[in-house]
């Protein structure tokens, strides 16, 4: 009698939906995160998944390095159980305001977790590094793990959720690596050099093998000089070069200083298209993600120099038009 009534409360147990097993209380509470740019929000919301809810400080168009904390940004974070910045003095203006935070808070800077090796100097600072790591995947690979850290440490009974996640977006970002890697190498080889507003594209540059020039340094705070344009409208002349680049978070006041400067020396250049730098696209929209910005990226450059590239980007996804 008793193993029968056993049997059978087995036989009710196998018979419930999986999911009355699988739920917890955990995504019930998600774990508030504040994160400073879009690509660390986009990292937090793909390893988290349901177990978080992530607000990003920085929209698109936002430049992280001349921003600072509004009154409602110090409210969400006062309110925060996990606050992420970059660090790597992105956030210049910041910089003191996080370190007085993570006396009361569990503030991590998530790019500071980078192997220092993997870094490159930087040429307005003697003393620090380029903070733009998110240009390369490979090396973003490493500030997913960070984040993956950071929410594990806050949440331990999702490590495993974490870790699932974290496994699934690496393995996006190496497919974008592939995609990069051949889409890149197809741009005929005297072509293969960028031109944009501020030095942002460095690491880009170092993956790819691509000479990197930048009207403005590594931060946009320094004044772009008038020597900088003549020297560039000199190497767009002897080199031949036909497109620059503009970029959604930098004013483009100095791109057409540039433009104009080279067709007063006869030789025709356009803007090659619209780059993603330090902000992703609209939220909601491909383009609003880690994975769609370096896509948008990665086409609209490798198109623009001369690539047969897919007109919708990796994954048919990009909008059109772009
Ligand atoms: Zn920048």
């Amino acid at each position: 009698m008793i193993r029968r009534s056993f049997l059978a409360a087995l036989a009710f147990a196998a018979a419930l939906p999986l999911t009355a097993w699988a739920e917890t209380p955990l995504a019930e509470t998600p774990l508030k995160v504040v994160a400073t740019t879009g690509m660390i929000a986009d990292a937090a919301r793909q390893v988290g998944g349901d177990h978080v809810e992530v607000k990003g400080l920085m929209g698109p168009g936002v430049d992280p390095h001349a921003y600072r904390q509004t009154r409602s940004d110090i409210v969400a974070m006062t309110r925060a159980d996990l606050i992420l910045w970059h660090g790597l003095y992105l956030e210049a203006q910041m910089e003191d305001f996080f370190h007085d935070l993570g006396r009361k808070r569990t503030v991590v800077a998530v790019a500071e977790g980078i192997d220092k090796s993997k870094l490159r100097g930087h040429d307005d600072y003697a003393d620090k590094y380029d903070p733009h790591v998110w240009m390369s995947p490979t090396l973003w690979r490493d500030v997913v793990v960070e984040v993956q850290e950071a929410l594990t440490a806050a949440r331990p009974e999702a490590a495993d959720i974490f870790a699932a996640n974290a496994e699934a977006h690496l393995a996006e970002l190496d497919a974008l690596t592939t995609y990069a890697n051949q889409a890149l190498a197809a741009v005929p080889e005297n072509n293969r050099v960028l031109v944009t507003a501020h030095d942002a594209f460095g690491y880009f540059g170092a993956t790819y093998g691509y000479e990197v020039m930048g009207i403005q340094g590594i931060s946009t705070q320094s004044e772009a000089g008038l020597n900088r344009i003549g020297e560039l409208v000199d190497t767009l002349v002897d080199q031949q070069l036909t497109a620059v680049f503009v970029e959604s978070s930098v004013s483009d006041r100095s791109m057409r200083a540039l433009i104009e400067g080279a067709a007063a020396k006869g030789h025709d250049v356009g803007v090659g298209g619209e780059l993603y730098s330090d902000a992703m696209g609209e939220p909601g929209t491909y383009e609003g993600t880690y994975v769609g910005m370096l896509d948008h990226n990665i086409t609209v450059i490798a198109g623009a120099l001369g690539a047969d590239v897919p007109d919708r980007g990796m994954n048919g996804k990009l909008s059109a038009g772009f």
